[in-house]
């Protein structure tokens, strides 16, 4: 703390990202990136741009990859905004559509940024309790005095809420932006952003970095009601013009146009997934119903804590969060298969030697 921090600095509280490591050999299940890499076609293009032209500015407004996000989703451009991650998005979005003074609404275990960008920008929250199976009570959620934001599925209890209990939160909350944080909804059952069209209080936020391999190029995206999409614009240019290079706009784009690519790999995930867990349930574990790309699991004996440590010391990160109602809970992102058999090599060793 300085007696030079401005008040907003003061009143911070920063995420604090998942354990990055350098180390090659680690089986880096803690941060659920994809395990498999990018489209070779985002490596071509961005190979392309950077011979072309690198000194040049890139586009202020994003056109190309704004086109084809909204063709892929049914969309025009002028629907759907880009930005630096989806966690900017997220952040614009808090400045654009909630005020200070009200109250916002989100699940009380959830993504640990929104209380964050809360705190920055002033916004009181009330942290909405799950239900005891983590599944989403979404009548909690009607009339909110500022608005809503949540994930789904959820982070980290990976659970799907239904399409018609989203479309419930928008409907009995039109007066105010419900913010759909769609970062894995690739690997579940549909996504809100068919409702677009028909709610312009909805805005669904998704992400590059999950489903299509690009957590280290940084980019999201926003699909809304057009006048949503100005707001964000009116935010985004008065900090940053900018806020997408050339090699983020090429490379995101390629990814968007290899369908195939996207699709082999996302039903991959999703297959490993469903054997991750069989075999954890065979472990003694509990596994949380997922449709994400990671899944939350407690054991019947051993403290999450333990098996946290003990993985770590073996070479293996997952995610654990000590927070009350979850601090008995794993976070596993899914990695290859191959990844995943060294996982429960070490896990089993561990899990055996603590019941002997
Ligand atoms: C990963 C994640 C994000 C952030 O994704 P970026 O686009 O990499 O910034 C946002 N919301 C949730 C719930 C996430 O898990």
């Amino acid at each position: 703390m300085s007696k030079f921090w401005s008040s907003m600095v003061k009143r911070t509280d920063p995420y604090v990202p998942g354990e990055q490591v350098n180390d090659a050999t680690i089986i880096k299940l803690n941060t659920n990136e994809n395990p498999y890499p990018p489209s070779p076609k985002v490596f071509a293009a961005i190979h392309e741009e950077m011979e072309r032209s690198l000194q040049l500015y890139p586009s202020p407004t994003a056109d190309h990859l704004r086109e084809v996000i909204g063709q892929q989703n049914g969309l025009s451009k002028e629907e759907v905004f880009v930005g630096n991650g989806s966690d900017e998005v997220l952040a614009f979005s808090f400045m654009a559509f909630f005020e200070p003074g009200q109250t916002i609404k989100f699940p009380a275990i959830t993504y640990s940024f929104y209380p964050v960008y809360a705190k920055i920008f002033d916004i009181p929250y009330e942290e909405v309790s799950l239900n005891k199976d983590f599944t989403l009570p979404h009548e909690q959620f009607f009339q909110s005095e500022g608005g809503v934001i949540l994930p789904n599925p959820n982070a980290p209890t990976s659970i799907y809420a239904t399409l018609d209990q989203i479309e419930l939160i928008v409907k009995n909350n039109p007066e105010k932006i419900v913010i759909i944080d769609e970062a894995y909804i690739d690997f579940a059952q549909e996504s809100a952003v068919k409702l677009v069209r028909t709610y312009d209080n909805l805005l669904v936020v998704q992400t590059t970095s999950k489903s299509r391999s690009l957590a280290g190029l940084r980019v999201g995206f926003a699909m809304g009601h057009p006048s949503l999409i100005e707001a964000l614009i009116r935010i985004k240019d008065s900090f940053n013009s900018y806020t997408i290079d050339r090699l983020a706009l090429v490379g995101a784009t390629a990814a968007f146009e290899d369908v195939a690519y996207f699709r082999q790999t996302t039903e991959k995930i999703c297959a490993t997934r469903e054997q991750t867990i069989e075999r954890l349930n065979r472990l003694g574990f509990t596994v949380l119903p997922s449709q994400a790309n990671f899944v939350f699991a407690t054991h019947r004996a051993e403290s999450a804590v333990h098996l946290y440590e003990r993985l770590k010391q073996e070479g293996v990160l997952v995610r654990y969060f000590n927070k009350p109602e979850i601090d008995q809970y794993l976070r596993i992102t899914i990695g290859t298969d191959e990844q995943m058999n060294r996982f429960f090599e070490k896990l089993e060793q561990i899990v055996n030697a603590c019941s002997l």
